[in-house]
């Protein structure tokens, strides 16, 4: 991994390769006067807009008028999970002796750390019915592609080279054939059954000897359990193939059933998502990937070992895919994580998980008068309407989802899954109200009676109006900007 050296490290030349990978940060005694070479040196002080603390702390506190959040109002953007974040999980993340250390600070000096990341292992083993685990990818595709180089590098191992292609149902999450492409393998697509599941049939025509692994998300993206997973999953085996769980919607399930006696290989799991921290707008992540005890030696270097009640960074791996991340992942999301689960305890996630499918139950009775829910007939924690009919009123999902924001709602996720015309996928998690789920209903109501021109300018309520999302995406004005001009 790449970082910028810092003043108090060895030059890279001084590193010889007994150096253990931990004692990089020792600091010369005294620096010589070139240890920064003169060309690298600034010759003029960095030309830093100047302006009042008053003018940056207004500027800051319009931006944050300016976002919606979960700790605004109902986010119930399907397969997201946006949902409340426990205060604690910050206040504890804010504690110095966890925010100010550095990762290339002597182990004796990170014990607190050090314990907090294996204790989280041990939970999430224990959640997923997994062996052992890594904490190093940032997000759940990146454990997916964590998942997927362990995938290869075993049936490498054992000189099983011609396995070249990767299963994965038309119900996956689009980052699963994303990832599958980006670790080298042939992706090969299975439909769904007319319930929405994996088609058995399909799933046999297409496994083989060249067959490396099933992606399985369960739920699926329309929100139903694969109720032949274990079907499934013997299948696969019986074709030497691994299968591979995307976990990211761990609150589906959590407490009730894991994928380890599912009879899966490998997991990973979104923290953001069902273990708390805020993630909008992208921001910082953790997608832990857990496996059964065979796949543990291809596991990402270091990992976190425990002697006694000594902790330690273990890089004696020969056969590790190498580590995936710069030093041991996003620390303070993965403490978050820790908190939350403590906090509530085996019950607490079970209750959370129990929570999760009620409310998405509740909202889809409610809902599916309004708009059908083509696939389904009980879900986990979240459905997918159709806004097919609108057309015929003259306007479309998008533009349903955008009148929404004008009721104080943020809009649930359109357009996909593909399986379903105008998909309109909805996810309250666990921590909404009734009263707020009623809300969102009512309002849903409201607009659909609306004329249409309301629903093709919406929003007009909020302070950036409908933006072209391609242009928005494709042309980011990241410098500061006096919004008002
Ligand atoms: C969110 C999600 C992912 C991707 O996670 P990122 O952290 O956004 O990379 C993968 N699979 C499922 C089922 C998801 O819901």
């Amino acid at each position: 991994m790449y970082r910028q050296a810092r003043y108090d490290e060895p030059l890279l030349s001084e590193i010889s390769d007994d150096t253990p990978k931990t004692r990089y940060c020792k600091a010369p005694e005294n620096p010589p006067e070139d240890y920064i070479p003169a060309s690298m040196l600034r010759k003029a002080p960095p030309g830093i807009p100047e302006v009042s603390e008053a003018r940056v702390v207004r500027h800051y506190t319009r931006l944050a008028q300016m976002t919606w959040g979960v700790d605004t109002g109902f986010y119930p953007l399907g397969s997201c999970t946006m949902k409340y974040g426990p205060k604690i999980i910050e206040v504890v993340a804010d504690l110095p002796g966890f925010r100010d250390i550095h990762p290339l600070q002597d182990e004796s000096t990170a014990q607190g750390a050090l314990w907090a990341m294996h204790e989280l292992q041990e939970l999430l083993a224990k959640i997923t019915d997994m062996d052992a685990f890594t904490l190093q990818p940032a997000a759940g595709a990146h454990g997916e592609f964590t998942g997927l180089m362990m995938i290869r590098a075993y049936h490498e191992d054992r000189d099983d080279k011609e396995r070249k292609e990767v299963i994965v149902p038309d119900t996956a999450h689009g980052t699963n054939p994303a990832s599958a492409a980006m670790a080298g393998y042939d992706v090969v697509e299975i439909p769904s059954g007319a319930d929405g599941c994996v088609d058995l049939k399909a799933l046999e025509a297409a496994l083989s000897e060249n067959t490396a692994a099933l992606m399985l998300t369960n739920p699926n993206t329309l929100g139903i359990f694969e109720k032949d997973a274990l079907i499934i999953a013997k299948m696969v085996h019986e074709a030497g193939a691994l299968l591979y769980y995307d976990g990211a919607n761990m609150n589906a399930i959590m407490g009730k059933t894991a994928p380890g006696a599912l009879g899966f290989d490998l997991v990973h799991l979104n923290l953001h998502k069902t273990f708390s921290t805020p993630h909008g707008g992208g921001g910082p992540g953790a997608g832990p990937v857990g496996v059964k005890a065979f796949l543990e030696p291809y596991l990402p270097s270091p990992t976190i070992k425990r002697e006694g009640e000594v902790y330690s960074l273990d890089y004696e791996h020969p056969k590790s895919i190498g580590p995936v991340k710069a030093f041991y992942g996003n620390f303070l999301v993965l403490l978050k994580a820790l908190v939350y689960i403590k906090s509530l305890g085996g019950e607490g996630l079970t209750e959370a998980t129990e929570r999760a499918v009620a409310n998405s139950n509740y909202l889809a009775e409610k809902i599916s008068p309004l708009l059908p829910i083509p696939y389904g007939k009980v879900w986990k924690h979240e459905f997918v309407a159709s806004g097919k009919a609108l057309k015929e009123k003259g306007y479309s999902t998008v533009d349903l989802a955008k009148r929404l924001l004008d009721y104080g709602f943020h809009a649930p996720t359109v357009y996909f899954p593909h399986l379903v015309e105008e998909a309109f996928m909805v996810e309250p998690t666990e921590t909404e109200t009734k009263e707020e789920m009623d809300a969102f209903v009512a309002a849903l109501r409201t607009i659909l009676e609306e004329p249409a021109e309301k629903l093709k300018g919406a929003p007009t309520n909020t302070s950036v109006g409908r933006v072209d999302e391609t242009l928005a995406a494709r042309n980011m004005a990241f410098t500061w900007k006096n919004v008002n001009k």
